[in-house]
This record gives C-alpha cells, sequence and structure tokens, in this order.
C-alpha cells in the first residue's frame, strides 16, 4: 500500500468529477480482471506504477450550506490527520470564495504535501484567470479540468513523487487490524488480549493513546497488530460523523491481512460498521466479525441465531464470514477470536493445486454448465488459481464475456464448498482461451 491522497474542498468545485475521473481509469483495468466494486468516495488509481488511495471527502458530507461551512473544517482537519497528501481543489469559474481562503489558512500550517488543483480550467483563456490563486498563498497551482482530463497528467506526476514507495513487510507475520466505530470496544479489545495497560480506555470516544503496528506473541500465535492508533487517535471531530470511522479505517485496513471488525451488540451492525465490512471487503481482505459487549445484551430478546442470521442478510452475497460473540470486559472468547483470525490468514493464503481444482470443478461445471446466450454455448476448459495475496480464480473459456454474475457466484459456491475461504473474499473471472 502506498499512501492515501485526501481531496478536499468546498462543495461544486469539481472534486466527485475528478474523483470519477482518477477512479474510472483504473477501474476500466481493473474491472475487466477482477469485478471490483465502486464506491463513491474511496477508490484506487496509481500513476507511474505507483497505487494510491484516493478520497473524495467532500463525498462523505451532507446537509444543508451552513452545515457544510462546519463540516469543511473536518474534512481537512482529518485528512491533515490521515492522508499522506492533501489536494486542495478550487474553482477558476467562480474565482476565490470565503470558504477557500478558510481552508487555505488552515492548510498553510500543515507540513504534509499539499497540491492547490485549480479546477474547470477547460481552455487557454481560463489558464490566465487561475493566476489569482496565488493569492491562497499555497504556492504553485497546478490547473487542470476533470471534465477534459487536461492538466491531470502533471498533476499525478508530481503527487506520486511524493508519495511513500510501497513497503514490503519484513517478516510473514499475520497482520490484524481492529476495525469498528469509536467506543464498539476496540481498546478494551486489545487491552483484553494483550493483557496490559498500554492502552488507557475510557468511556469518551477518541481519547486512546497513540500507538504504531505492534508485534505480539499471545496463545501461541504470532502477529502484529495494525495501526490501531490511525484509528483511535484524539479528534475533535464528531463521532458520529460517518466519514469519521470510514476514514480512520482505511489505513489499518489496508495495511492488514485479517479485519477484526468490532461492533458494539446494543448498536447493531449499522451503516457505519457496513461501510467498514465493505471497505475491507473491497480491499481484499480477510474478515472476522465480533458481536462485542455480549454481555450486555438480554438473551430472551436476541439470540445468537437470530443476530448472525441479521448480520448475514445485510452482507450478502460474500456471507461466508465468522461471526463471533465477545465481551471485551468479560474476556468472553478473546482467545477464540484470534484464533479464527489465524483460520481467516491461512485461508487467505490458500493455494489449491491446479490439478486438484480442475478434477473437482470441470466435472461441477459440466453437470451444469454457463446458461446459453443469444444461443452462443459457454465451454469452461481449465481453471487456475493466480499467484495472488488473496484468493482469485480465473476461468479459461471461449466465450468469457457471455458468462454473467449469477454463475460466477455459483462458481465461488462451489469453491466455497470444497475448500475453506471462510472469511476471505475472492475474486471469479473469466479469461479468453
Ligand atoms: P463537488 O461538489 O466538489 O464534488 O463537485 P462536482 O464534481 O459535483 O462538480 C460540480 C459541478 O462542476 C458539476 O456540474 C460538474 O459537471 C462541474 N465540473 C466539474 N469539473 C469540471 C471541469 O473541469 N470543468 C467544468 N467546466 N465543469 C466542471
Ligand atoms: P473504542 O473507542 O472502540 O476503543 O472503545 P473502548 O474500548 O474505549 O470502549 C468504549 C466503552 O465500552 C468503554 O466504556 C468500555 O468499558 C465499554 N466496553 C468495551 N467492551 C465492552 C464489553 O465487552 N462489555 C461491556 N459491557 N462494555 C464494554
Amino acid at each position: 500500500m502506498a499512501g492515501i491522497v485526501a481531496v478536499v474542498g468546498r462543495p461544486n468545485v469539481g472534486k466527485s468529477t475528478f474523483f470519477n475521473r482518477m477512479i474510472q481509469r483504473r477501474e476500466a483495468i481493473v474491472d475487466a480482471v477482477s469485478g471490483v466494486t465502486r464506491d463513491r468516495h474511496y477508490g484506487k488509481s496509481d500513476w507511474a506504477g505507483k497505487e494510491f488511495s484516493l478520497i473524495d471527502t467532500g463525498g462523505y458530507v451532507v446537509g444543508s450550506d451552513d452545515v457544510f461551512e462546519k463540516e469543511i473544517d473536518k474534512q481537512v482537519e482529518l485528512a491533515i490527520a490521515e492522508a499522506d497528501a492533501i489536494l486542495f481543489m478550487v474553482d477558476v469559474e467562480a474565482g476565490i470564495t470565503g470558504m477557500d481562503e478558510d481552508v487555505a489558512r488552515l492548510l498553510r500550517k500543515v507540513e504534509k504535501p499539499i497540491f492547490l488543483v485549480v479546477n474547470k480550467v477547460d481552455n487557454a483563456a481560463r489558464l490566465e484567470d487561475a493566476v489569482e490563486f496565488y493569492n491562497l498563498g499555497l504556492g504553485d497551482y497546478y490547473p487542470l479540468s476533470s471534465i477534459n482530463g487536461s492538466g491531470t497528467g502533471e498533476l499525478l506526476d508530481a503527487l506520486v513523487k511524493v508519495l511513500p514507495d510501497e513497503e514490503i513487510p519484513e517478516e510473514n507475520l499475520p497482520r490484524f487490524a481492529v476495525v469498528g466505530r469509536p467506543n464498539a470496544g476496540k481498546s478494551s479489545f486489545i487491552n483484553a488480549l494483550i493483557g496490559e495497560d498500554r492502552y488507557i480506555v475510557t468511556d469518551i470516544a477518541g481519547t486512546t493513546r497513540d500507538s504504531i503496528d505492534t508485534r505480539y506473541n499471545r496463545f501461541g500465535f504470532e502477529f502484529n497488530l495494525v495501526d490501531t492508533a490511525g484509528i483511535r487517535r484524539k479528534s475533535k471531530v464528531k463521532e458520529d460523523l460517518e466519514f469519521y470511522s470510514v476514514m480512520r479505517s482505511v489505513r489499518a485496513i489496508e495495511h492488514s491481512d485479517v479485519c477484526l471488525l468490532l461492533l458494539d451488540a446494543t448498536r447493531g451492525f449499522d451503516g457505519q460498521v457496513q461501510n467498514i465490512f465493505w471497505l475491507a471487503e473491497r480491499n481484499n481482505k480477510g474478515i472476522v466479525i465480533l458481536v462485542n459487549k455480549w454481555d450486555k445484551v438480554e438473551k430472551e430478546t436476541a439470540s445468537v441465531k437470530e443476530y448472525t442470521q441479521k448480520i448475514k442478510e445485510v452482507i450478502a452475497p460474500f456471507t461466508d464470514v465468522p461471526i463471533l460473540f465477545i465481551s471485551a470486559t468479560n474476556k468472553q472468547r478473546i482467545y477464540k477470536a484470534i484464533e479464527t483470525a489465524v483460520e481467516v490468514y491461512n485461508n487467505r493464503s490458500r493455494r489449491i493445486p491446479t490439478r486438484k481444482l480442475n478434477d473437482l470443478m470441470l466435472p461441477i461445471i459440466e453437470n451444469r454448465p454457463p446458461p446459453a446466450t443469444k444461443g452462443k454455448y459457454v465451454k469452461i476448459k481449465f481453471i487456475t488459481q493466480l499467484p495472488t495475496p488473496y484468493p482469485q480464480f480465473a476461468f479459461f473459456c471461449n466465450l468469457p464475456q457471455y458468462v454473467k454474475d449469477p454463475y460466477k457466484r455459483f462458481l465461488e459456491n462451489q469453491l466455497r464448498k470444497h475448500f475453506d475461504f471462510t472469511g476471505v473474499p475472492m475474486s471469479i473471472f473469466m479469461r479468453k482461451k
């Protein structure tokens, strides 16, 4: 993982247009390979061989105009805390506004790389107009047009220069990230897990002391806990901001192999928990769902079975995920949680020998071949698992474009039925042979 880039700016400057252009350029490539799902506010892009995550911070802000003014401070604050580089977007059509000046004032104090992006520079006349943005006191700017793409290359050249290089982990230890909303019990869980008072636990969200990746040797397992501080760093940001938990989770998730997604049993698997879940899924990370504070739940009103069922409805079709009911404060099933995370880690690394894969899958496919489309029959000839960090399977066939999602899901389910891929997203794609 090579860096997080946040796009900040007031509404209507063109942040989402820019974001979509960046993501689509890549999606076009990625989609063909692995069928990655789209997200409106978070995506991956790359330039000159360097990959980075792009976050459209504005995409998370909803509300009326005066809400925007307050939200924009939070956007910028979060971007400063979490991103490796910040793109501050302004609009040449509108010129400098008061809100732009406010953001610029915040950014001038920041040490991280900041790129002032003057958008909507669609033609040469507007290039001249852009000069006024020197007045923001942020130095040089990058004029571009998110609509026609001109100028984006220059920006990206400069951007990738300041982004960190891909980290190659020194050791092959599983990397676990504990993620979830504020107050889900993440620090309590880690505390229970490592059995020392390394972390201060309080009732107030986000007061936990900073920490970086730490290596543990507990219960006979060795693993690294990833960037928990990124999730729990002290911040003035209001805890119920959807953006908060998502952005805080991005880095931890990207750095991990397996995410332990904690939720407060009394609050449920709500929209914000779901966002974090899909973020992990889209990043192809292993997932273990930990329903925490189970000690607080009246067992008469909600059984494990019903609770599990409800979560599965929400995470469908990716339901092959372990769901455990724990209590961090009572240290209930803490060991089981780590044991399960290690299993999921192993599942994610699982490689099925080609021979075994074909011996099993070809007869299944013969029994239930892909449905014919426009009178054409798809013939799948062989299957292979790719040498990637998470399970990806290529099915070689005559007419890859005719195989639709329901059939791909059927293939995935068959693979899951015969091999243990619990907790692990997988990609199925068709290739021409
Ligand atoms: P956001 O609120 O910052 O995410 O802004 P949007 O991406 O929704 O864009 C706001 C408006 O500006 C839309 O009508 C876009 O079509 C328009 N827009 C965005 N980029 C450009 C550009 O490069 N040139 C022009 N002329 N318009 C643009
Ligand atoms: P974080 O923000 O996700 O790190 O959450 P904390 O670990 O700070 O926990 C938030 C609050 O929930 C604290 O008051 C904890 O004592 C409480 N808490 C955490 N885990 C449990 C649990 O398993 N059961 C109960 N009853 N309370 C818990």
